[in-house]
């Protein structure tokens, strides 16, 4: 078994990394779920590179979710016969339209005229280029040049305040849900998310087809921010969505939503994922700076899943050293006073009883009182039990037992879960008594090499849901010697 570390690491793939040589040192070297990102490459290119991760997460014995990322509505300028300077005071036109023709230049984003209103912003090429809209003249935006610089095409281009005609899912995204439901794809990324509406449409799409699949929305737009009670509640994960959210909100409160967006989903239970210029320097340098080096840390802190990189290993000239380093600084960060371990403070909201959440303050004060314990082993059907326990922070790894593959890959996102694919009569289908334990106790030494003597946490759901029942027994096992 690979080192077990409690922060996941998520990893973008692209032309620095999607073969096969590359994934594999990749996954050695600590991650625990890749990113496909729809945004860049064709669908013929990441079917295979999708291949290559299942071969290698069969040769490697191992449980490796793929998230897919979703494009979503990202406004771009379009098609521009050579850059365009710009100077601050300069009043600049924008339509809807392909092309730059009588000095208005194009924007592929049919609402703008309709959906922004005056004093707003409007941000292009990350932000580098400022405007302020003076006014609306048909379908004519007239916006003023806060910062001078130089438009080039097809750059993105933020509106902050209203994108309310767009629809959230654009022609490809829809081409890759069905993609992603054709293939062996765990979750799917959700871009510029603004309510649970737009969540709603694509859930709607999955529950039709019958789909598993699992959705992390992207915190990328000041109006999710507003509505992120609700977002959280029907979203399966969550990505604080640095790169985009960075531009639309100012850069002096994306720190404190970061740090709020981690706290709700904590909360909520769902896995959240801290991502965008991690270790940004890494694309071209083999070390971090000191300042990367403390935000992947305080991240962790602030009670991410998981980390993420992108440019770092999808086109950097780093992608294995990167993952080491993020793997380092969260493996140190983890075992320092820092980290909130073996107490279960949040209320969960979730529950439905408090049987769940006795169990879990159960768990956490056992795992502070024997400080032998060597893991908690959850039975799982859903999942339910893994991501309550893992929300205790304990300190050793949760071994989370369940049949359903699909499950076992979705919980490996969750702080501190080691996914374990069992048979049912081990995991959620066991029944209590001695010839079961006798099973449950051959599995720990030969499935996880508990040695006799190690002392485990055992819980779960038995009889499982019978009466509307979640995690509802502890057991304080002790590995026998025969
Ligand atoms: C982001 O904006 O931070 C992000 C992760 O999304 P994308 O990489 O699709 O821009």
């Amino acid at each position: 078994m690979r080192k077990l570390t409690a922060t996941k690491i998520v990893s973008t793939l692209g032309p620095a990394s999607n073969n096969e040589d590359m994934i594999r040192k990749l996954y050695r070297a600590g991650v625990t779920m890749f990113r496909i990102n729809s945004s860049h490459g064709d669908m013929e290119t990441h079917k295979k590179t999708l291949d290559i991760i299942r071969k290698v997460e069969k040769e490697e014995k191992t449980i490796i979710p793929v998230l897919l990322d979703l494009q979503g509505p990202k406004i771009r300028v379009g098609k521009l016969e050579e850059p365009i300077k710009i100077t601050s005071g300069e009043v600049l036109k924008f339509r809807h339209q392909q092309d730059y023709v009588d000095g208005i230049i194009p924007v592929d984003y049919e609402g703008i005229a309709k959906d922004v209103t005056p004093g707003e912003k409007i941000l292009i090429d990350d932000g580098k280029i400022q405007l302020t809209v003076e006014k609306i003249e048909g379908d004519i935006v007239f916006a003023k040049v806060l910062t001078s610089g130089e438009i080039k095409p097809r750059k993105g281009l933020n509106i902050p305040g209203g994108t309310g005609s767009i629809d959230i899912l654009t022609d490809s995204d829809r081409k890759y849900v069905e993609f992603a439901m054709a293939n062996d794809i765990d979750y799917l990324g959700l871009s510029f998310v603004r309510n649970k509406e737009d969540l709603l449409k694509l859930r709607e799409i999955l529950c039709k087809n019958g789909s598993h699949l699992r959705i992390i929305s992207k915190i990328e737009k000041p109006q999710a921010i507003e509505n992120i009670d609700d977002i959280i509640e029907h979203s399966d994960g969550i990505m604080v969505a640095r790169g985009d959210l960075g531009i639309e909100i100012q850069t002096e409160m994306l720190p404190i939503a970061q740090k709020t967006i981690i706290k709700k989903a904590n909360i909520a239970r769902k896995p959240v994922i801290v991502a965008t210029q991690m270790l940004e320097s890494m694309t071209e340098n083999p070390i971090p700076t000191r300042a990367e080096t403390s935000d992947v840390a305080n991240a962790i802190v602030d009670g991410a899943d998981a980390v993420m990189l992108s440019g770092e290993t999808a086109m950097g000239k780093y992608p294995v050293e990167a993952v080491t380093v993020m793997e380092k600084i969260a493996e140190e960060i983890n075992a320092s006073q820092f980290i909130r371990k073996n107490e279960f403070v949040q209320h969960l909201s979730s529950c439905t009883n408090g049987i769940p959440k006795a169990i879990a303050l159960s768990v956490a004060d056992a795992l502070r009182n024997l400080p032998g314990v060597k893991g908690v082993v959850t039975l799982t059907a859903t999942g339910y039990t893994s991501a309550l326990m893992s929300e205790c922070r304990p300190s050793v790894p949760i071994y989370s037992l369940c049949s359903d593959f699909k499950v076992c890959r979705a919980m490996q996102l969750y702080s501190n879960v080691c996914s374990v694919i069992v048979d049912k009569s081990i995991g959620h289908d066991m029944n209590i008594d001695d010839n079961s334990l006798v099973m449950l106790d051959e599995f720990l030494k030969k499935g996880l090499k508990m040695q006799p003597g190690d002392i485990v946490l055992v819980t779960g759901s038995i009889p499982h849901l019978m009466s509307g029942e979640s995690t509802n027994f502890l057991k304080i096992h002790t590995v026998s010697n025969n």
